[in-house]
């Protein structure tokens, strides 16, 4: 029988497909039992009405053989079948409309994503492990069955055969082994059962293989030393029904948390399990996961985010970025919708227009989820957000606040008066008649920013501050501006929108200590004001313009050749012994007053967590003074 050669265009893919050096070189075997599917989906709805072919959908299946002495891997199923111009057509020319962009993604090696499941190039995937494939196959409503034999590039030939009943059988002649690669593990049952697992395990037909057993002889059983014996059984590969397919009130939570657990590999219990189906303008069932503990990875490149897509069971990506929002990527998942063809590429996924459906759904699915959770099941919306309360915050602060007011109700801070994390609804509900603004005051952590001198008139007018403690935090809020049409004021602000009564009228008379002050510390601060807000302390520093202290030290550690810096206001407190001394030493000793503002302005700094700018000469300082 003359050999026939490849379409060119079939070839050149071949050829890539034999040398490839692609990582995933195992999915073969997904695309190959997904055919086998398809094909059973074919012959399963002619059965529907074609009572001659006698059979119901209980006897469909797909059977795998390994043959160890023959290095054979067979994958057999009773499906519709293919006759000599099926073959012809379907397997001597590459139909999909990805293979043009296939052949340009494996000749660019980018060999760690799953591309081949992404084309839809399937059935040649095969040569990526086998020297040679036979494919032995009747068709529906024929009586001649066809051999159809490859070793690869060389082309193919077809030849009538014996074969009894319909379907296909795929022999596989493994590659020989080399240095690299060791083909024998598609020998393994463990491998193949492990690969059935793990990418067809929600195919609907049973996939088969008879599995070799170890059990004790029946005769021995009661003996001391008991003997073992090998025995052969067939079992079903797949479990067929994937959980997410099964009404939720017939599934545990238990049972839910395990297969998160197992299929995305994480430790933690899950915070929230979100079951949804939507029949409509689009279809889907998704099954999605909130952690309650941070990967790893989680803020580093290697994490990948993501939900696995499924198109009607069989498994098209296993990380679908597309479907969650950055803001969201911890969700784990899966999607699993008919609308989507099993051969679409990757850069029409991007595009698709039932994919962003559903990934717009799934947000706000999310997002009512996690908001419902605040109210309901406060102590594990806490655990989340300790785990991706940054996660969220980065969301707000990203793409130039498009998603602020999304997210801004899933935020929490910690409160000076409530001593937990609260909202910022619960906030404003509880605002003062009189109070103008949501006061936040940043430092490393609560004891640190409860001994702020800046928020002690806020303390003690009763108000409460939201804490910033994490460094996402402060640009957070500037981000969001406003809640409810209140604007977040810093602690550390020079105005706070609060007069405090006992230092006003110290004010006016101040003005000549204050020009001594800024005329003894010159540049190194913009301005020296009496202060309105320090009531035990004697002096504070504000800032003054957009930058705050908090993005001075934020972008100090960052880039610390930014040399970026707040426009410092020393805040003397007109009322303090320290401050009065000063003012006195004005005229009785000019040089010690002068070493009291530095003293005074040193210390400022100290407690607003900024560096001294000579430490020695400050101790000195001091020293001279005692
Ligand atoms: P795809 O499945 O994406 O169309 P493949 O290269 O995997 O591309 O397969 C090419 C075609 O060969 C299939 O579309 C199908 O028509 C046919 N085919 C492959 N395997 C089988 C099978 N087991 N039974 C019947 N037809 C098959």
């Amino acid at each position: 029988m003359a050999k026939k050669q490849f379409k060119s265009e079939s070839k050149r893919l071949l050829d890539l497909m034999i040398n490839s050096i692609y990582t995933h070189k195992e999915i073969f075997l997904r695309e190959i039992i997904s055919n086998a599917s398809d094909a059973i989906d074919k012959l399963c709805f002619i059965a529907l009405t074609d009572d001659k072919l006698g059979m119901t959908r209980s006897d469909f299946k797909i059977q795998i053989k390994a043959d160890k002495d023959n290095r054979t891997l067979t994958v057999s199923d009773n499906g519709i079948g293919m006759d000599k111009d099926d073959l012809e057509n379907n397997l001597g020319t590459i139909a999909s409309s990805g293979s043009y962009q296939f052949k340009q993604q494996l000749e660019e090696k980018q060999d760690d994503i799953d591309i081949i499941g992404q084309f839809g190039v399937g059935f040649y995937s095969a040569f990526m492990v086998a020297k040679e494939i036979t494919v032995i196959t009747k068709k529906y409503g024929s009586d001649t069955a066809y051999k159809w034999k490859s070793g690869g590039a060389d082309g193919y030939e077809i030849e009538e055969c014996e074969k009894d009943g319909i379907g296909t059988d795929i022999i596989l002649v493994l590659k020989d082994n080399t240095d690299d690669e060791n083909y024998d593990e598609f020998l393994e049952q463990y491998r193949i059962s492990g690969l059935i697992k793990k990418y067809s395990d929600y195919i609907r037909y049973p996939i088969l293989m008879e599995m070799k057993k170890n059990r004790v002889k029946e005769e021995t059983k009661d003996s001391e030393n008991p003997e073992y014996e090998d025995y052969f059984e067939i079992e079903t590969l797949n479990s067929m029904v994937p959980i997410w397919q099964r009404p939720k009130k017939d599934v545990t939570q238990e049972e839910y948390d395990r297969f998160y657990n197992e299929k995305f590999m994480a430790y933690d219990k899950p915070v929230k399990t979100i079951v949804t189906s939507v029949e409509g303008v689009v279809t889907y069932k998704a099954l999605l996961f909130i952690p309650s503990a941070t990967p790893y990875d989680y803020y580093t490149k290697e994490y990948k985010k993501g939900l696995q897509l499924y198109s009607s069971g069989v498994l098209i990506t296993e990380n679908c970025e597309e479907l969650v929002p950055e803001h969201f990527r911890f969700v784990k998942g899966i999607v699993d919708t008919a609308d989507l063809s099993l051969n679409i590429s990757r850069e029409m996924l991007q595009h698709d227009r039932h994919l962003l459906t559903i990934a717009q759904n799934l947000e706000k699915k999310i997002r009512r989820e996690l908001t419902a959770m605040i109210s309901s099941d406060r102590e594990n919306y806490e655990k989340f957000f300790k785990a991706f309360g940054r996660q969220l915050k980065y969301g707000v602060v990203s793409d130039y606040g498009v998603h602020k007011d999304d997210l801004q109700d899933l935020l929490l801070f910690y409160s000076s008066t409530e001593k937990k994390l609260v909202t910022l609804a619960e906030y404003v509900d509880r605002m003062k008649e009189d109070q103008k603004f949501i006061y936040f005051a940043t430092g490393e952590n609560a004891a640190a920013i409860d001994a702020l001198p800046q928020t002690e008139l806020l303390q003690s007018k009763g108000f409460e501050i939201l804490y910033c403690t994490e460094d996402v935090d402060e640009f957070t809020l500037q981000s969001l501006m406003m809640y409810k049409e209140k604007r977040f004021c810093s602690a550390t602000n020079d105005d706070l929108g609060i007069e405090n009564d006992e230092t006003k009228e110290d004010e006016k008379d101040s003005s000549a200590l204050l020009t001594f002050v800024k005329e003894t510390l010159g540049d190194k601060v913009a301005e020296v004001t009496a202060s309105k807000k320090l009531v035990s302390h004697p002096v504070c520093l504000t800032a003054k313009g957009g930058i705050s202290f908090e993005m001075e030290k934020y972008f100090n550690s960052v880039q610390p050749e930014s040399g970026m810096m707040a426009q410092r206001v020393l805040e003397l407190n007109m009322s303090h012994s320290a401050v009065k001394t000063m003012e006195s030493l004005i005229q009785t000793d000019i040089d010690k007053a002068r070493k009291y503002a530095e003293v005074l302005y040193c210390q400022a700094l100290l407690i607003a967590g900024l560096p001294l700018e000579n430490p020695s000469e400050y101790t000195d300082l001091v020293c001279s003074l005692i």
